[in-house]
């Protein structure tokens, strides 16, 4: 490659050398411009990066193997290799219409000028170091032959035909002497013969080990081993067959043994964090402005952008962006950014002046105003940066729109590093990007393209990027090397290690050529799977040659679980060679072990042992505290503040005293969320804390539930102001008609146009022909299942909260209710709620109704256990705001779908189960009903009474837990801890 750029750059008057990134780039040109003659090479009317490498592939074979395509196919030809010839001719006529030459074709020019005796002859010519040239390469050889005063060249041979059948013949040269010497080399030579066995045992070193980390583990210990004994770290190599695998587990297993290494690898450029960030910079306009893309982008350390706020500089932190922009269901579009963060200005602003909202939420909502007000300033002038890449324009443009933005968010400072070994990584990456730009300017100076919009931009320039690699760190040949099984050939270490001798990984003989089946390999003369066996072989035997004075060869048995097959070669060598074994080492250097060791000792309480060696990066103390904290407080009863057992603090009881003293209000679903779960209680309603938002595109589960009770209020309240709540046969029609006319005015207030929500809508409304909807069911249960003595009296009847008129009973009520719990602290309770639905009776009996659209939740025994407040809660507020009136039944009404429409009564009287008809049948009509509702409140008092003394354990109930917990990933309940426990104050009903 070298000899003939030399000889390009020399000689060459009118042509331009491209890259092979360019290469792919007009190879993209040639495919967008004619895409209906390439249907093969387009998949969703894009050709993918790796379709455009494979094809550059495929005529880089072509070339250099002077393949006589599609010809040589014969009866084999196809549309497929139409389409591939076409691409190939039109490649090579771009070329040189444009007098372009690529690395291939490199080789063709350089023959051409040697025939063409355009250049002088050469005096002396060494050439070595060729295995089976290709035919291009042959025919470079002859030509420079033929150019030559004196030619040499040598040619890997021996006697061995399994490894060697190049004798030079080619070359045309009469006198070809044969030089074998019968050293060592030459015996290891006759690997893969059938020679008599030879003894190689001071030098043949073989071992297996259960698994790949142990197999390197057992390397690391060897070297460092060879070290102790006064081996020279620079001449020690490890060879793998696959240099990335293997890389990965030195990479963990080296630096625990204290071994300094340099990995010949080179990474790829797009796997470079500081170039992803790059790429997503360029998403977030290309794509139109996403959620997820910006706040992707910010999480990236690399962006600094910073905008001015009050008088100082601020940066846009990722996590408020992407708590705010959820919470204002926030998708995409550059447009609804802004609209979408004032409309969440708005709802909060609302929440703020409510005078439901305790007093350190607001200030918390308060905060979050400010913190949004920030962030639209942020984004907005983010925003403005990054529009400059929209847009269409020509690459260099487009090119020089990124360099600007690059360098105004500062990405070629590369000064605030704290790790070397980052820095060094960051840096190579960025300049060999930067050098990728450079060049695609360069060559769309020579390849001119219309102008394109970011999107296309954006895919070409990841295209090229996926090509290149770059090496992370510096080449340090002080340290042990560790490399691939084809780079190391030709070089001398003392120690070699060649590791993952299985098969599969060596020999390989699988080697795909694109578009090409096995049976066209042969037609076009490709190498074969014979042929690529033969020169695994020499690479192998090359390899070994390395070593001077010890090979050691090794293999894992098996790779998670699965058995390893060893490799041929292993057969091989054992079959021609005496050999040693090696691998069984005492494992004295791992720092791992040496902590595994200390973790025991601790474990059987040596801790002054522990203390001394002291390797591990946690201070013993604490780590104890830790096992502690695990092993003795979360076992059995809830007793420590470990569990959110907080009596032990005074402040904490002091505060939470004050914050549950009797002018606290409550409802009736924070103490069935107490009773359930009281850690639960504490995150939502004293910490405040909230799970990330999730972002709506269709109706949500509280939307579908408040829109059933609106449409329902509606109607009841409708007919209540014209004097008949009750549905009748008579009117069932009128009715109908009724509620359907207010739920479509209801439905229309909604903005959703998509399936799930047409297929909402038909659910209620039925389809008029067959299907018969949600709301004609309920008009129909409305007229069976009411008690004969009850008429639907109130709705939506509001206590303790603020009346917004239209939307509640006009009977609500702003002031909480004061229910009595009899003697001692406390002594009152303070509730407010909306009563779904109150159905009363000619002498003053009501029974209260509860619609559900989600799940039935609550049992009859759950009001027993005090996990259900709703009914009697409510029952007991009515009949203390109208003493006139008796409370003597709760009903739940149960509202999913046209077939799931259910009534029953949950709780109540017996004294007056006649009047309760077919609701009547359940086991929660009793004769105690009213010392019930006088448990309920006991319930709530010891509820009271635990939250002031700050008890705010996990779940005392097995298998209640809900799915929808928001708290489940930060709480430590387990089901089974419950068998150990000896009684707790709040399971005792139970
Ligand atoms: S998962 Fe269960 S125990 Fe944990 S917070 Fe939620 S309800 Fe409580």
């Amino acid at each position: 490659k070298d000899f003939t750029q030399k000889i390009f750059s020399d000689h060459n008057k009118n042509n331009i050398l491209i890259s092979p990134e360019e290469s792919e780039l007009i190879i993209s040109q040639i495919l967008h411009q004619n895409s209906s003659n390439f249907p093969l090479f387009f998949h969703k009317e894009v050709p993918s990066s790796r379709m455009i490498r494979e094809l550059k592939k495929f005529i880089s074979t072509l070339i250099n193997r002077k393949v006589n395509y599609p010809e040589c196919l014969k009866d084999l030809k196809s549309s497929k290799s139409d389409q591939l010839e076409l691409v190939f001719n039109e490649y090579i006529k771009y070329l040189k219409e444009n007098n372009l030459v690529d690395g291939d074709l490199l080789l063709h020019w350089v023959i051409q000028q040697l025939t063409g005796s355009n250049i002088n002859s050469f005096n002396n010519v060494f050439i070595y170091g060729f295995y089976e040239p290709l035919p291009l390469e042959k025919d470079l050889i002859k030509s420079i032959a033929d150019n030559s005063g004196n030619f040499y060249y040598a040619i890997p041979f021996g006697d061995n035909k399994a490894i060697f059948i190049d004798d030079g013949q080619w070359l045309g040269i009469k006198d070809i002497q044969k030089n074998i010497p019968k050293d060592q080399a030459y015996q290891i030579s006759n690997i893969f013969s059938d020679i008599p066995k030879s003894d190689l045992s001071k030098w043949l070193f073989i071992s297996s080990k259960r698994d790949r980390l142990l197999e390197v583990r057992t390397i690391a210990m060897q070297i460092r081993n060879l070290i102790a004994r006064g081996a020279d770290p620079r001449k020690i190599a490890v060879a793998f067959p696959d240099l990335n695998k293997g890389a990965a587990f030195v990479n963990e297993v080296f630096p625990d043994h204290g071994i300094p290494f340099d990995v010949a690898i080179h990474d790829d450029l797009a796997q470079s964090p500081t170039i992803q960030t790059i790429f997503d910079m360029l998403k977030v306009p290309a794509l139109n402005y996403k959620r997820t893309h910006l706040v992707g982008l910010l999480k990236s350390p690399y962006i600094r952008f910073q905008y001015e706020h009050e008088g100082k500089k601020k940066r846009l932190l990722p996590n408020e962006v992407d708590f705010e922009s959820l919470a204002a269901n926030i998708i995409e579009g550059s447009n609804n950014w802004l609209p979408g963060f004032e409309a969440l200005i708005g709802e909060l602003k609302s929440e703020i002046e409510s005078p439901d909202t305790p007093e350190p939420k607001r200030n918390s909502l308060g905060n979050r105003v400010k913190r949004i007000e920030k962030l639209i300033k942020g984004i907005t002038e983010l925003f403005n940066d990054i529009k400059t890449l929209e847009g269409k324009k020509t690459i260099g443009d487009h090119i020089k729109k990124l360099r600007c933005l690059l360098s105004k968010w500062d990405f070629q400072k590369l000064t605030d590093y704290h790790e070397e070994e980052i820095y060094e990584r960051d840096s190579k990456a960025l300049s060999s990007f930067f050098n990728l730009l450079d060049s695609m300017e360069l060559s769309f100076l020579v390849i001119p393209t219309k102008k394109i919009d970011l999107n296309e931009f954006l895919t070409t320039l990841s295209l090229l990027t996926q090509e290149k690699k770059y090496r992370k760190e510096k080449e340090n040949r002080n340290k042990v090397q560790i490399t691939g099984l084809r780079e190391i050939v030709h070089l001398t270490f003392d120690y070699l290690f060649i590791a993952d001798m299985v098969d599969g990984e060596i020999p390989r003989v699988s080697l795909s050529q694109p578009f090409t089946s096995d049976l066209e390999v042969e037609r076009m003369g490709l190498l074969t799977k014979k042929d690529l066996l033969r020169q695994e072989r020499y690479y192998f035997l090359a390899t070994l040659l390395v070593a001077g004075k010890r090979v050691y060869l090794i293999y894992p048995q098996s790779e998670r679980d699965k058995p390893l097959v060893f490799s041929s070669f292993i057969d091989s060598i054992t079959k021609c060679f005496e050999y040693n074994t090696w691998g069984e080492i005492e494992n004295t250097t791992s720092i791992l072990l040496t902590q595994f060791n200390e973790g025991k000792k601790l474990a059987q309480g040596e801790l002054d042992y522990a203390m001394i060696t002291n390797t591990s990066p946690l201070k013993v103390s604490n780590i104890l505290e830790k096992i502690n904290i695990e092993n003795f407080y979360r076992k059995k009863d809830y007793n420590s503040k470990y569990d959110g057992v907080l009596e032990n603090d005074n402040g904490i009881v002091e505060e939470m005293t004050l914050k549950f003293d009797d002018s606290k209000i409550y409802s009736p679903t924070m103490f069935e969320m107490f009773g359930l779960c009281p850690f639960r209680y504490y995150l939502k309603n004293i910490l405040y804390l909230d799970v990330m938002p999730r972002i709506n595109t269709e109706i949500t589960p509280q939307e579908r539930g408040s829109l059933f009770h609106r449409i329902v209020f509606r109607f009841y309240n409708e007919r209540k102001e014209k004097g008949f709540t009750k549905v009748t046969e008579s009117d069932q029609k009128e009715a109908l008609q009724h509620i359907k006319t207010i739920a479509h005015e209801e439905f229309n207030k909604f903005y959703y146009d998509d399936p799930v929500w047409t297929a909402f809508k038909q659910k209620y409304l039925g389809d008029d022909i067959l299907r018969q909807g949600l709301l004609e069911t309920f008009i129909k249960k409305e007229i069976e299942d009411i008690p004969p003595d009850f008429s639907p009296a109130y709705f939506e009847l509001s206590i303790g909260n603020p009346i917004k008129p239209g939307c509640v009973d006009k009977y609500s009520t702003e002031d909480p209710v004061i229910l009595d719990l009899g003697d001692g602290d406390p002594g009152t309770v303070s509730i407010r709620g909306k009563i779904d639905r109150l159905d009363i009776t000619g002498n003053n009996k009501f029974m209260i109704i509860d619609y559900k659209t989600g799940k039935k939740d609550h049992s009859f025994k759950d009001v027993k256990s005090g996990l259900a407040f709703q009914l009697p809660l409510y029952i007991l507020s009515v009949e203390n705001l109208n003493t006139e009136i008796d409370g003597i039944a709760g009903a739940y009404y149960f509202v999913k779908n046209p077939f799931e429409i259910n009534k029953w009564i949950q709780i109540g009287d017996k004294t007056y189960k006649d009047m309760f008809g077919s609701l009547g049948k359940v086991n929660g009509i009793r004769d105690d009903f009213g010392v019930m509702l006088l448990g309920s409140l006991n319930h709530i008092k010891k509820y009271i009474k635990l939250m002031r003394r700050g008890m705010f354990h996990p779940s005392v109930h097995f298998g209640k837990c809900p799915d929808y917990c928001e708290y489940k990933t930060i709480c430590r309940f387990n089901d089974l801890r419950l068998f150990e426990f000896e009684g707790s104050e709040l399971d005792e009903s139970n």
